[in-house]
């Protein structure tokens, strides 16, 4: 089976965080998400929506200067990682590797290209192209295995 590719505008980071609860709802733990952009795309607003959907209410933020947060009080346990501009991967392999194993987590990664060799092939990637002020492009493409992530979502 192939993957499942949608594509949704959003005109609101309320809109995209709304979109990502939704997804966040369905989360069933052991699951890894990746986000593109560029800076300012709106990665770490859906990341908010996310940790909403598990029912942590942990504030979010860009874990850009410590390289990773852990959100609790969810139904699962929610690591988020930012990798930008770093220019080697070293312990954070290890180090998300670990969490990657969790099956009562979910790992949402922002600037993953560095740790392209540990994060595993079924992964939920979903890329974001800026298109206005306040409007966003988001590309998801999901394995068969995540289809429950996506299923009915438009
Ligand atoms: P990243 O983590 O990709 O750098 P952020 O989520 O930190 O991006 O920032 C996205 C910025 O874009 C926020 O200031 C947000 O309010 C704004 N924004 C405007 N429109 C949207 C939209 N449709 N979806 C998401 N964010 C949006
Ligand atoms: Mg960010």
């Amino acid at each position: 089976m192939v993957s499942a590719s949608l594509h949704i505008t959003t005109h609101s980071p309320e809109e995209t965080e709304q979109l990502a609860r939704n997804i966040g709802s369905r989360l069933r733990g052991g699951e890894v998400i990746e986000l593109v952009s560029d800076l300012g795309g709106g990665k770490t607003t859906l990341t908010r929506g996310l940790a909403a959907g598990i029912g942590s209410k942990d504030s979010v933020a860009s874990p850009t200067f410590t390289l990773s947060r852990e959100y609790a009080g969810g139904r699962l346990r929610m690591y988020h990682f930012d990798f930008y501009r770093l220019h080697e991967a070293g312990i954070m392999s290890d180090e998300i590797a670990e969490v990657i194993g969790d099956p009562e987590g979910v790992v949402i990664v922002e600037w993953g290209e560095i740790v392209q060799q540990v994060l595993p092939p079924s992964r939920l990637q979903i890329v974001i192209t800026t298109s206005g002020e306040t409007d966003r492009e988001l590309a998801i493409t999901c394995p068969p295995s995540l289809a429950y992530l996506v299923e009915g979502l438009l």
